[in-house]
């Protein structure tokens, strides 16, 4: 299977979606937003580092990230290829997963990119902050998070487009999760040549 990157807004459904897929061809996934909560929760050195920005909407620095991103990627059994969720969200991270994908032999794969309304996003990330009490999922942060994903991660589209592997899914032509994933699956299917899930 070709390694997929999944990109999209906060709350567009990169984690709800990545679990699906990561089920159905049995991938491996890298969340580094969970990444960062285990270590947050955990008390280490680097949750410490990491919970100033979380908590202000903020991306953690490109090097730090892509130095945990590199020892994920090695811990992760990479056979059936992987999912990176949150990752990249900066076009010196990209470059920087380009360059340590090729050192091993591998590629970027596909990129799939999800893209859902903004006063859809708001809605779930505040029914998220009930369901889940995140602390970085108030009105506040949330709109940090819009600002900064604007800002430095939407660029990143036209950088994978330019790479020739980026596949968008508009929530407001699929309008439901269901959609979504047929659609999603469809086409990971597809650029796989067919695969039996
Ligand atoms: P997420 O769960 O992917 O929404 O990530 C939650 C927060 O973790 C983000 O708002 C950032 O502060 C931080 N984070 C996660 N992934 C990255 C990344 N690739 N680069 C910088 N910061 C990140």
């Amino acid at each position: 299977m070709k390694n997929i990157i999944i990109f999209g807004a906060p709350g567009s459904g990169k984690g709800t979606y990545s679990e699906e897929i990561k089920n159905r061809y049995g991938m491996g996934h890298i969340s580094t937003g969970d990444v960062l909560r285990a270590e947050i929760k955990n008390g280490t050195e680097l949750g410490k580092i990491a919970q100033g920005y979380i908590d202000n909407g903020q991306l953690i620095p490109d090097q730090l990230m892509i130095d945990i991103l590199a020892l994920q990627y090695d811990s992760h059994p990479t056979g059936k290829g992987v999912i990176f969720d949150g990752f990249p969200r900066t076009i010196a991270q990209a470059e920087a997963l380009k360059r340590m994908l090729a050192e091993r032999g591998h590629d970027l794969g596909m990129m799939i990119e999800l893209i859902v309304g903004e006063d859809v996003l708001m809605e779930r990330l505040l029914r998220r902050a009930q369901i889940e009490g995140r602390a970085d999922d108030n009105e506040e942060t949330i709109r940090k998070r819009f600002a900064v994903y604007h800002s430095q991660t939407e660029p990143l589209s036209k950088w994978f487009a330019a790479e020739g592997i980026r596949h968008t899914f508009d929530w407001g032509v699929c309008k439901t999760k269901e959609g979504m994933l047929e659609a999603i699956f469809q086409e990971i299917e597809k650029e796989n040549g067919g695969v039996e899930s």
